[in-house]
């Protein structure tokens, strides 16, 4: 075969297969027009028009757009479906400062080298129609129609088999179109869209400008209500605020999903895929968001129309940033001090809890005064004998693996079962000091190996540990054996809390008061840990432990065992009152 010029039809179907390679493409192209078209017109008395996309078997079957936007006058029907014909640019220069979707003049041309299309199309009263069939272009007839445009595309790689047989799935291709238009919708909040697919209606935004509204439709209230606004919080004078414009909302991160379905990013209010957005984007979330699920995120970026090249990609679907860099920086910056502000906000209300169901004052207070006082500050807790009882508490459950949750008179109560644990312990051991009575014989005498940067330290506490109530001694240089722990320590993994004591102990150096120090560090690290489940009865149990020790109101740390929220604040918050 020799060297020859293709026709003219064979000609277009190659060009069209870079536009038009799924019937999602050619959605997206008419969504396009239609969009342009509908901005053509807007204006402070109508500032918005209304898009409807209908497909029947994921497009394959039927594809129709229709728009209330400019028009398209009846003599220039013909030429829409031209290759390269365009109203939307004149000369190159225009394609650096793109005001519109479209601009290569390919789109329809493309399509109806695939599929038979029809245009319907009104300027006021002036309304026509062309078709094309096999890719021939008929005549223009009349018609009528209100202001705007139809255009239906049938039977979409019909004649090209080839093309159909490599075709996904029509549910698999109304998936995709749904997921288009939903973008487009997102990025164009000031205009109606609505999308039915065989019949259905899938849904509709209002075109009431409002991107909230716009996810409230799309997604739902639940959705919605997650969603926060992206804060921008460079400061003004910051030379890149001028050139990179960054908007949109950001789920929170309890909003992840199992797909990257939920990330929508438009650049200048087109749509685009960018796996460096998406990247950047999900690295502010990580540890935020479980491994493998995908945040929720609608972003627009605004550039200098000079600074993005949309013309790198056929369908335009990618796009080139020059400071690419910086936008990334900016993202992420943005989306981090969003997150992380809305952490700061306490779940139940803007107020600072009351820090302790126990004056703060009292934690520092020495061991001998008072407690807790009857006063003010506990009035309304569940006293008896002048002093708080989480006794008598009704037990709600644990939340968190961490928290008891229980209700009293006064409220609703969190005690942190370590935190309370750990007290308890603390109390026992210190009362205890040298009871050998309460010490519980061990069945097997535990070993324990001291490696030698620990000998000096378990030398010098032995004899504190014994007056704990322990009986242990040194076997040789490498080997602590104890024969009997204190009763008031859960005997279940005391070698590994004895061993780490003495570690801590060591990294400390030396220090006066051993008896109490190994107090403290063997409640810790014997006590309930947070991320433990606990029975009811354990939780009563630890309660009532709680009641019986002295120094309830904090850990040995210092930090609070339990905090109510009382219902005169459970009122407040809810602006009961
Ligand atoms: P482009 O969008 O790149 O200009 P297209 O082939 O998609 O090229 O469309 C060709 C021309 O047809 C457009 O420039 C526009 O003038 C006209 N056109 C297409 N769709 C519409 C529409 N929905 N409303 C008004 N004019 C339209
Ligand atoms: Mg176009």
């Amino acid at each position: 075969m020799g060297i020859r010029e293709l026709p003219p039809e064979v000609v277009a179907q190659i060009a069209a297969g870079e536009v038009v390679t799924r019937p999602g493409d050619a959605v997206k192209e008419l969504v396009e027009n239609a969009i342009d078209a509908v901005l053509g017109t807007s204006s402070a008395a109508r500032p918005s028009g209304t898009i409807w996309v209908e497909i029947w078997d994921g497009g394959y079957t039927r594809i129709r757009v229709a728009d209330d936007g400019c028009g398209i006058s009846p003599d220039e029907l013909p030429l829409a479906l031209h290759r390269h014909a365009t109203s939307k640019i004149d000369s190159a220069e225009d394609l650096q400062r793109l005001g519109s979707l479209g601009f290569r003049g390919e789109a329809l041309a493309a399509i109806a080298a695939v599929a038979d299309l029809s245009i319907t199309s009104a300027i006021g009263d002036a309304a026509a129609s062309v078709e094309t069939v096999n890719g021939a272009l008929g005549p223009v007839g009349a018609a009528s129609r209100r202001q705007g445009t139809t255009v239906a595309v049938d039977r979409i790689f019909e004649r090209l088999p080839a093309r159909r047989k490599f075709q996904r799935a029509p549910s698999a291709e109304s998936a995709y179109i749904g997921r288009l238009v939903q973008a487009y919708a997102l990025a164009y909040p000031e205009i109606a869209f609505s999308l039915a697919s065989d019949g259905r209606r899938i849904f509709s935004t209002r075109g009431a400008a409002d991107l909230r509204g716009a996810v409230v439709t799309i997604f739902g209230p639940e959705v919605e209500r997650e969603m926060l606004v992206l804060l921008d919080e460079r400061e003004a004078g910051d030379g890149n605020l001028e050139v990179l414009g960054i908007t949109g909302l950001v789920g929170s991160p309890d909003l992840h999903r199992a797909t990257r379905n939920g990330l929508f990013f438009t650049v200048n209010r087109r749509p685009v895929d960018s796996r460096q957005l998406t990247f950047a984007l999900e690295d502010a979330y990580t540890t935020q968001v479980p491994v493998g699920r995908h945040p929720v995120a609608i972003i627009d970026i605004t550039v200098p129309p000079e600074e993005l090249d949309v013309n790198i990609h056929p369908t335009k679907r990618e796009v080139q940033l020059q400071r690419e860099r910086l936008a990334f920086g900016i993202l992420q910056q943005a989306v981090r001090a969003t997150l992380g502000r809305s952490l700061g906000i306490p779940t139940i209300g803007s107020r600072p809890l009351d820090r302790s169901i126990w004056d703060r004052s009292e934690w520092s207070a020495p061991p001998s005064a008072p407690l807790f006082s009857s006063g003010s500050q506990v009035a309304g807790w569940e006293e008896q004998e002048g002093r708080p009882r989480l006794d008598g508490l009704r037990i709600l459950g644990q939340i968190g693996l961490t928290y008891i949750i229980c209700e009293g008179r006064a409220g609703l109560y969190l005690v942190d079962q370590h935190a309370a644990h750990e007290r308890v312990l603390l109390e026992r051991l210190d009362h205890r000091l040298g009871d050998q009575e309460r010490a519980q014989l061990l069945l097997e005498p535990a070993g324990i190996a001291i490696p030698p940067a620990l000998r000096g330290v378990a030398g010098e506490c032995i004899e504190a540990l014994n007056g704990l109530g322990f009986t242990a001694e040194l076997l040789g240089e490498s080997e602590l054996v104890v024969r009997s722990v204190p009763a008031a320590l859960p005997p279940k993994g005391i070698d590994r809390a004895l061993q780490e004591t003495l570690e801590t102990l060591d990294a400390e150096g030396v220090r006066p008061d051993w008896r109490q120090r190994l107090a403290v560090l063997l409640s810790c690290k014997t006590a309930i840990k947070a991320g433990q489940h606990l029975e009811v009865a354990e939780m009563h149990a630890l309660l009532r432990q709680l009641d019986e020790a002295n120094l309830c109101a904090t850990c040995s740390h210092g930090r609070p065992t339990a905090i109510l929220l009382s219902h005169a604040q459970l009122e407040r918050e809810f602006g009961r009152r």
